[in-house]
């Protein structure tokens, strides 16, 4: 599992840690740490959580988190998760795109 992620030339470590129940991962926009509960550690779910904190460090990034809502923020990052999630990572869209035909 990849370390750390550049966003907009910024460095966020990625690290495993325990996180309170229902909670899969957090970003710490002003330390630069996505944190991923351990829980999760070797699953391929993993990426879908890891792509969901990417893209609050990329609002953070881009201050397009000051023209959101939390709520909003949450919608958005859930959403493009998901769906770059099941084409590129799950075991369906591993396929799909590692295919000639
Ligand atoms: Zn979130």
């Amino acid at each position: 599992m990849i370390k750390s992620i550049t966003i907009k030339g910024q460095k966020y470590k990625i690290i495993f840690s325990d996180l309170p129940s229902g909670t899969a991962g957090e970003c710490d926009k002003a330390k630069k740490v996505i944190t991923i509960d351990k829980s999760m550690e070797g699953h391929r779910d993993v990426y879908s959580t890891l792509l969901h904190e990417m893209i609050h460090a990329v609002f953070n990034e881009v201050s397009l988190d000051q023209a959101l809502s939390d709520e909003m923020e949450e919608l958005i990052a859930d959403n493009i998760a998901n769906a770059v999630y099941e084409e590129f990572f799950s075991k369906k869209g591993v396929k799909k795109w590692s295919t000639d035909e």
